[in-house]
């Protein structure tokens, strides 16, 4: 009888899986089960509708740093199937990848369509036969046989890829199987915040400031961008993607630190004050704005220590300056939820890393059973990491399906 390998998901991580399984082995057969009508939805949508397809990190270990979890187990992944790996297979099949400055990598057409194609066109011609509209609703294990469940009636299968995302069912489905799920939540999100200080600058953004989390180790740095719910940009989304489940402990309400000029030390920038009351003690501290904080933000943190703007440098006491360089070091915010960051957003948590076989991406649990994409606890900073993650994870999934094992 023909083997058979089905997979549950029609995302990026399950297509991608039963391509490189059909490819690699013909003679088997490779059902996918979606539940949707459509396929690879969210790569549709991802990167504003560009799909930043992987990122342009071609060094295993410097990848992983972008991998708050699943950092030590990608590594050995990585070395198998990385970045330079996708773009090469893409471009084998006639599909132009551009990197940009900051190393995303899009299609050249700027279209998510042009994957999509590209990965639909090739499941057809390696013969992966898709079953849209089709959710599944249990999985058994018998006589060393997969069953699955769904409403168009049972499938049984000798290995299984479950590519299914963050898919509630799933999970439960496979905490009653016997893995351990390990508690999902979002990650990738922006500050809600309040405060007079940014009210009305939204679209402001700052080069390089630092932002940590009061009271704990999480802090980082990089373009921060003010909107009109609060914060975002790189160094809020790393803060997000870092602090996933201590943020959701405390149920989005949390106090920030923002040091607007992240080059500089509180000293740093009193000092430059003093140096300003001496050699310019008639100048209006509100009229001009120091270090590239821009004017408005500078005239509403000045305002907020007290500085009127009818005030000069040498008007000001000695403890409004350090007020006021404290304020420009240390900003203190409270946040007080969350909003989706539209680009890209990922769920942190899934089937817990210690279950899994990353040569092979299987269950050490349930031999046949594999697992590849966000089912698992893996998630990555916005930029192209979490399509690796599922290109990857898919890739050596699939091949493992197919009866190969990469080395
Ligand atoms: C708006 C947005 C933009 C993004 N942009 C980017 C980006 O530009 N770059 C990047 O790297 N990452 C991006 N991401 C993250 C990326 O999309 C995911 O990490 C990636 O899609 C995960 O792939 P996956 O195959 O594991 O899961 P998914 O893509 O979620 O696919 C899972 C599939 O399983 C199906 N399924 C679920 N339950 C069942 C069931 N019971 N039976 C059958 N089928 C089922 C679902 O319908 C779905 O089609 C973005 C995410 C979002 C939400």
């Amino acid at each position: 009888m023909q083997e058979t390998a089905i997979i549950i998901g029609g995302g990026a991580a399950g297509i991608f899986a039963a391509i490189a399984c059909a490819e690699a082995n013909p003679s088997q057969k490779v059902i996918v089960l979606e539940k949707a009508k459509t396929l690879l939805q969210k790569v549709k949508i991802s990167g504003g509708g560009r799909c930043n397809v992987t990122h342009a990190c071609f060094v295993p270990k410097d990848l992983v740093q972008f991998y708050p979890r699943g950092n030590k187990e990608l590594i050995g992944p990585f070395s198998r199937f990385q970045p330079a790996d996708i773009m090469e297979w893409f471009a084998d099949r006639g599909v132009d990848l551009k990197i940009e400055a900051d190393n995303r990598v899009f299609p050249e057409s700027d279209q998510s369509q042009t994957i999509i194609d590209c990965l639909l066109m090739m499941a057809e011609s390696a013969g992966v036969e898709i079953k849209k509209g089709v959710a599944v609703s249990d999985i058994k294990n018998e006589d060393k046989k997969w069953q699955i469940k769904t409403q168009e009636g049972d499938y049984i299968a000798n290995k299984i890829l479950v590519a299914a995302g963050s898919s509630k069912k799933l999970w439960d489905i496979l905490k009653k199987l016997g893995h351990n799920i390990i508690e999902p939540v979002p990650s990738l999100f922006t500050f809600n915040i309040k405060d007079p200080r940014i009210k009305g600058l939204a679209g402001i953004s700052l080069d390089n400031a630092e932002v940590s989390i009061a009271n704990s180790q999480l802090v980082e740095n990089g373009p921060l961008l003010i909107t009109h719910w609060g914060l975002s940009g790189p160094v809020v989304l790393k803060l997000s993607s870092w602090g996933a489940p201590a943020l959701a402990d405390c149920m989005y309400y949390f106090p920030i630190l923002i040091n607007w000029v992240a080059d500089l030390e509180q000293e740093e920038v009193l000092a430059a004050f003093t140096e300003e009351r001496v050699s310019n003690s008639r100048k209006r501290i509100q009229n001009h704005t120091m270090f590239g904080v821009p004017l408005r933000l500078w005239k509403n943190l000045a305002q907020h220590v007290g500085i009127e703007n009818t005030h000069n440098w040498g008007d000001i006491s000695n403890k409004t300056m350090q007020d006021f360089a404290n304020e420009i070091t240390g900003s203190f915010f409270q946040v007080s939820g969350k909003s989706r960051f539209k680009e890209e957003f990922v769920t942190a948590g899934g089937v817990d890393l210690k279950e899994i076989n990353f040569k092979r991406f299987e269950s050490t649990k349930l031999p046949g059973l594999f697992l590849a994409g966000e089912i698992l606890n893996i998630d990555a900073l916005t930029g192209g990491f979490n399509f690796q993650a599922a290109w990857t994870g898919g890739w050596l999934a699939g091949h493992a399906l197919a009866g190969q094992e990469i080395e």
